[in-house]
């Protein structure tokens, strides 16, 4: 059986992992990490952020090791992506139920090479032994006053998400038996639900042009509710406009159950964000050209409150599943 310092050495310390920062002075194996931020603190303002995900509340207890790591720190990049943060630095506090050493290689292993795409380096962490649980945090640099907040939309801005909405929701309805998937589409949504993507590139191109931004964790209208009401703003966005995967699509033409998962389904970890009316044409250019995938959706108004039309009509939200403060 090996012991809690060999797990730490032989899956979590740097021989594992092939990053190596210039700004980690110490990294794992002291009582703490040193950070250098000679070149960060002029100009730049850090960015931290924590999220834990609990097997059988965050993901289903069979998710392969590979699956939990990424969503874990996928979870974590794309709170860095919604403040329009570059990812940097992050700990890890992992708590297992055995010392399975073939799951630990696959966790491991998946954890460093999406850590590897974006220059980030693990440098601490906790090891202990209970029920699975996993607990990121993350933490990335932006420019002094440029993060995206959540409170800063403003009345005729326009809304915003990137990707397609839904398609989560919907591999997690699937694998709770509430609806049989087209073979064909299970390996995309499923993606969708275990591997999001973050949208870092997006966030940091918005730090130019958005006014408010927040990543869709707990459902379309939940999370754009989150930008209205701290903005002291409301909203009205389009059914029709918000983005849909083909593999959604074709799974799905009953209105009645498209609505709830796109509306109040989470797990997408896309971007809503909105672009004041001013700016949208060159920010419409700029992911144009660096080939984003963002739709517009609806406007920012000053009535409070988040409506959402269909065929012109205003679809009754509570009505769809959709829960105040529960996500
Ligand atoms: P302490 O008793 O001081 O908390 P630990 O024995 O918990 O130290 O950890 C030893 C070193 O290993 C520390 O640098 C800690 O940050 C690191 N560490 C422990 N668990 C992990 C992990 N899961 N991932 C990364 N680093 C870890
Ligand atoms: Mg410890």
């Amino acid at each position: 059986m090996p012991s809690e310092f060999d797990i730490i050495r032989q899956y979590f310390t740097s021989s594992v992992s092939s990053q190596s920062r210039a700004d980690v002075v110490l990294g794992i194996g002291d009582d703490a990490a040193i950070l250098d931020m000679a070149d960060h603190h002029q100009h730049e303002q850090l960015v931290q952020s924590v999220d834990t995900l609990i097997a059988g509340v965050h993901f289903p207890v069979e998710t392969s090791p590979e699956d939990i790591a990424y969503k874990a720190l996928a979870v974590n990049l794309s709170d860095m992506a919604a403040m329009g943060a570059q990812p940097a630095w992050f700990t890890l506090a992992i708590t297992l139920p055995d010392d399975n050493e073939a799951w630990l290689k696959a966790f491991s292993g998946s954890l460093f090479s999406l850590a590897n795409e974006y220059n980030m380096q693990l440098i601490g962490g906790d090891t202990t032994h209970g029920p699975l649980c996993i607990s990121i945090t993350i933490n990335g640099f932006v420019p002094a006053g440029k993060a995206l907040t959540r409170n800063t939309a403003q009345v005729t801005d326009k809304i915003y998400v990137s990707g397609t909405i839904g398609d989560a929701a919907l591999a997690l309805a699937s694998m709770q038996g509430q609806c049989l998937l087209r073979e064909d589409s299970t390996s995309y949504l499923d993606n969708k639900l275990n591997r999001p993507a973050a949208r870092i590139g997006l966030g940091l191109l918005l730090r130019d042009f958005a006014s408010s931004c927040i990543d869709i964790s707990d459902g379309l209208i939940a999370d754009l509710e989150h930008i209205t009401d701290n903005s002291n703003v409301g909203a009205t966005i389009i059914f029709e406009k918000i983005p849909l995967s083909k593999e959604f699509n074709s799974n799905l033409t009953d209105e009645t159950l498209i609505i709830p998962l796109v509306l109040s389904g989470g797990d997408d970890y896309e971007l809503c964000f909105t672009i004041p009316a001013n700016k949208q044409v060159d920010f419409e250019n700029s992911v144009k050209e660096k080939k984003i995938s963002v739709t517009h959706i609806g406007e920012i108004e000053s009535k409070t409150g988040v409506r959402c039309l269909l065929n012109n009509t205003g679809i009754d939200i509570q009505a769809t599943g959709y829960k105040h403060f529960v996500g």
